[in-house]
């Protein structure tokens, strides 16, 4: 262990409170855990060194012999790593207490304990981006998918040794993968340096895999995308990511889905939105249109009388399903009533007389240029 001074190697001040350094601690221990800096040892040796300076410096009475007397004060009090064993075993519990976050992001996610005490590692997840038609999401389809991914090598079964052979159980670290090394109360446990963490040996690898245990394959996975999706979503494939060499569980495959953009509908949240043309008689007089669903059917639209220009008419129910349920949006249809811009002759009369005939009723060009 190297001796360089407690407070700073927290990179804090002589005068730094309880707080402080145990913050300072923390994002060490965050940073430098053997977990996080597998085949490290430069890591490991910072982690150890922080973790020694925090346990002096986080319990007064020794922080207090260590300011007056320094590192030999503290094995003359008989704080010696012998002496501090048992007391320490109490301060246990309260540096996981106060980390137990730390512990739980070292070892929640990523860790599979078995138990003997073992660490198998997940495969990796993966993640696939499919893009649809607004279609396909409304109806939901079946998709075939490929996929590169690593697998177990049939070779060798995921052993990772030559056929005919076997592994061996590593030596260092008697097949679990971890060391222990005890730093005073703290305990650090780290992946064994020998076999990287497997717990075992190959000495003659796999032709196939190079003694890896997993070899990359393309796969083809079908995939169901249920209706209503939207651009974003996340399904999960449990297991069918990348294997894990050393048997730990297979990673998730997540496909997630990207909705191309369409000629006629456009998706608001679970509403679909349409555009269509009136003629003017049909605006001003009501009557019935068709218009477009998106699962390529067609339904008639009552067009009240009077119905304005950018008018929306609701049709319940025809919109984008809803993820997981029976219900859907609904389909709103914005009314574009169109002027025509080319009338013949005879056009031209009628259409004076019905300015008119409007004029009788009030709405003549004076009513319809006031704000
Ligand atoms: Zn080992
Ligand atoms: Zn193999």
């Amino acid at each position: 262990m190297a001796n360089r001074d407690y407070y700073e190697i927290l990179g804090v001040s002589k005068t730094a409170s309880l707080d402080e350094i145990k913050s300072a601690y923390r994002k060490l221990a965050m940073k430098y855990h053997p977990d996080r800096n597998r085949n490290n040892p430069e890591a490991e040796e910072k982690f150890k060194e922080a973790t020694e300076a925090y346990e002096i410096l986080s319990d007064p009475e020794k922080r207090k012999i260590y300011d007056t007397y320094g590192k030999e004060g503290l094995n003359g009090a008989g704080f010696g790593s012998e002496g501090f064993g048992y007391k320490a075993y109490t301060d246990f519990s309260d540096i996981f207490g106060d980390f137990s976050d730390i512990i739980e992001e070292i070892f929640g996610g990523r860790g599979f304990r078995f138990s003997r005490g073992e660490y198998a590692r997940r495969g990796s997840d993966l993640q696939y981006n499919l893009e649809i038609t607004l279609e396909e999401a409304a109806m939901g389809k079946e998709f075939t998918i490929e996929i590169p991914r690593k697998e177990i090598c049939e070779d060798c079964d995921g052993t990772g040794a030559r056929k005919g052979t076997r592994p061996q159980i590593c030596p260092l670290c008697q097949g679990s993968g971890r060391v222990r090394t005890s730093q005073g109360f703290f305990s650090v446990t780290s992946t064994c340096p020998q076999c990287k963490g497997t717990g075992k040996i190959v000495k003659e690898p796999c032709f196939t895999c190079k003694g890896e245990g997993v070899v990359k394959k393309n796969r083809k996975i079908s995939v169901k995308i249920p209706p209503g999706v939207e651009s974003g979503s996340k399904i999960r494939l449990k297991g069918e990511g990348e294997a894990a060499p050393n048997g730990g569980p297979n990673g998730d495959l997540f496909i997630v889905t990207f909705i191309k953009k369409h000629p006629i509908f456009e998706r608001q949240g679970d509403d679909l939105i349409i555009k269509v043309n009136l003629p003017i008689p049909l605006a001003i007089m009501g009557g019935e249109i068709e218009v477009p669903l998106i699962d390529g059917k067609k339904a008639k639209l009552k067009i009240p009388s009077g119905t304005q220009n950018n008018q929306i008419l609701r049709i319940r129910g025809k919109g984008m399903p809803i993820l997981g349920t029976s219900n859907r949006g609904d389909q709103l249809v914005i009314v574009n009533v169109v002027i025509p811009q080319k009338l013949t002759n005879k056009a031209k009369e009628l259409i004076k007389q019905l300015d008119q005939e409007l004029a009788t009723l009030g709405l003549n060009k004076e009513t319809y240029s006031k704000p």
